[in-house]
């Protein structure tokens, strides 16, 4: 498949002429072909429009045939075959392997989604019968099933160009709840997006879904997406970026005249609590765990562990010792966009200034080229210097030494809120844990033990999400089946006839769907 440049609204491929933009290729330091147009008002528009209308008919479509229309953009994401791999290597300088292997959980996930779909159990269909004769008031004929908001924006992330982007998991969460979605292309992989925007333009077509369902987004700047959060018709926001961005954008929801939810994911430093027990069983092997986990995909994971909190003995030192041992093995790599390697760049020479380098990886020349940096700092100069819990988005990580377990209680209750929190203990490491648990239950969305954070499962009881700035909103996940809720709000039906119920919540059940019915659970 050719890649021409132009947005996709609806059905139809339209250049942009506001702009002209162009894909980067961050490993040779060299532009892509070809040119992007740029959109602008006008396309935000439209897109909004056809959005908006296409809503019922897509909403009201059979579950299957949605469930097809996901199964139908993955089959045809893999149908894209090298071109889509080739493409966003060139655009993210990440490797083959990675890719393909991105490119697995993405039609995983549409795919997933598509399971739920069939299923229906996030429809909580639920019935409280009538009771005319109930004293000293009849209760009235309730039922509650959950729809779609409308119209969602998704904003993809640099990092993924295939799993956090144009079919990515808040797109695929949201044509699962019934919603239609506009995507921004991000300006990192412009071509990727427009490879991936096809293959959804034609599972519309292909299904018999109004063009509206879909529309992917060109343009410079922050305008068009703050048009696009601005623009009535849009209901919702998916977002994976920048702190920055994501409140930019939160800001932009909230002063509409109808204020909408954005759901951001943005930043999270992933503490890592190395307990005495597991140092001194595998002190050595966690290390270099622990390095390749900060190192892999150049740091550049939402997950990556940029904190490690120990207590003070020798073990730990000899856990210090290996890491940054494993560290000065790991060469400069290509980040992801010239803008992530010169952030980063910025990052480090300002950690410089607040905290101990003990290690930095091995000399390279590479464009745009990361080079890794492990940092040592005591408890009591870390809860002194609220820079060093901020993330640094790469292959950098500080080690936190803890004189007790009260400070390194401390140094848990100090951290912000964050995706992921890890204990890497053993048997004797219990009560140490145990006290851990609750404040980190307070601060994260995912708790692991004995595994690193990288590495996210797509499955029914992921959660990648947490308390702010972790994302902007705790309640919910952007990695899952759980995801579909942030697309969905309920609504109750008291007294309808018979000819007016959704199907859901028919008499008869004819979905066969496991409902509520007067506080029973079951396909009833
Ligand atoms: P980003 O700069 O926040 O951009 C993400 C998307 O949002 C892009 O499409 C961008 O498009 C748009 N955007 C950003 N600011 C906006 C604003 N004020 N108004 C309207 N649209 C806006 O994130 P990124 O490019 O993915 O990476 C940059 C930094 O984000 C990294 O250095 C890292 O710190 C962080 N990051 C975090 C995660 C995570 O999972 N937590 C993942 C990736 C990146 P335009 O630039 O065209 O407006």
């Amino acid at each position: 498949m050719k890649i021409t440049g132009e947005m996709l609204i609806g059905a139809s491929a339209v250049r942009g002429t506001d702009a002209t933009l162009r894909a980067f290729d961050p490993a040779r330091n060299a532009d892509l072909e070809p040119a992007f147009g740029g959109g602008g008002a006008a396309e935000v528009a439209r897109a909004c429009e056809l959005a908006d209308a296409a809503f019922d008919d897509y909403r009201h479509a059979p579950l299957e045939t949605r469930a097809q229309f996901l199964e139908a953009i993955a089959d045809n994401i893999i149908a894209l075959g090298d071109t889509l791999i080739e493409r966003a290597m060139a655009e993210s300088a990440l490797p083959k392997a990675r890719l393909e292997g991105e490119r697995a959980r993405t039609v995983g996930q549409l795919r997933l989604f598509a399971s739920l779909v069939r299923e229906g159990r996030w429809l909580c269909a639920t019935l409280d019968s009538a009771q005319p004769d109930r004293k000293p008031l009849p209760r009235a004929d309730l039922r509650l099933q959950k729809i779609p908001l409308g119209p969602v924006v998704v904003f993809g992330a640099s990092n993924f160009p295939l799993a956090f982007s144009v079919a990515g998991g808040d797109t695929a969460s949201a044509f699962a709840a019934g919603c239609p979605v506009i995507v921004k292309s991000h300006p990192a992989h412009l071509g990727t997006s427009e490879l991936v925007g096809r293959a959804v333009q034609k599972a519309v077509a292909d299904s018999g879904l109004p063009e509206g369902v879909f529309s992917l987004i060109v343009g410079a700047g922050n305008a068009i997406g703050e048009a696009l959060v601005a623009h009535p018709a849009v209901q919702a926001i998916g977002f994976t970026g920048s702190r920055r961005g994501g409140l930019a954008l939160v800001d932009i929801a909230a002063k509409r005249p109808v204020p909408i939810p954005v759901y951001a994911e943005m930043s999270s430093i992933n503490p890592v609590f190395v307990l005495p027990g597991a140092l001194a069983a595998r002190g050595d092997t966690l290390a270099a765990g622990y390095i390749d986990s900060v190192t892999l995909g150049v740091g550049q994971f939402c997950t990556n562990p940029g904190l490690v909190i120990g207590l003070e003995d020798s073990d730990l030192d000899d856990f210090i010792d290996n890491a940054a041992a494993a560290l000065e093995k790991k060469g400069v790599q290509t980040m992801l966009t010239a803008g992530i390697a010169s952030a980063y760049a910025d990052g480090i020479k300002q950690r410089d200034g607040a905290a101990k380098r003990i290690a930095t990886g091995a000399k390279g020349e590479t464009a745009s080229g990361a080079r890794p940096a492990l940092y040592r700092v005591s408890a009591e100069e870390f809860l002194a210097r609220p820079q060093l819990a901020e993330e640094i988005f790469g292959p950098t990580s500080v080690i936190v030494v803890c004189r007790d377990e009260d400070e390194m209680i401390a140094v848990a209750r100090s951290l912000e809120g964050q995706l992921t929190a890890t204990l890497l203990m053993e048997q004797d490491d219990v009560e140490l844990a145990r006290r851990l648990l609750p404040v980190l239950e307070r601060k994260v969305g995912r708790i692991l033990a004995n595994g690193f954070p990288t590495g996210v499962e797509v499955s029914y009881a992921m959660v990648h999400g947490g308390p702010y700035p972790a994302t902007s909103d705790s309640r919910s996940t952007s990695v899952g089946a759980m995801a579909i809720e942030r697309f969905l709000r309920p609504v109750c039906y008291q007294d309808l006839p018979a000819a007016l119920l959704p199907e859901a919540l028919a008499d008869d059940n004819p979905l066969l769907l496991w409902r509520l019915r007067d506080g029973q659970l079951g396909p009833n």
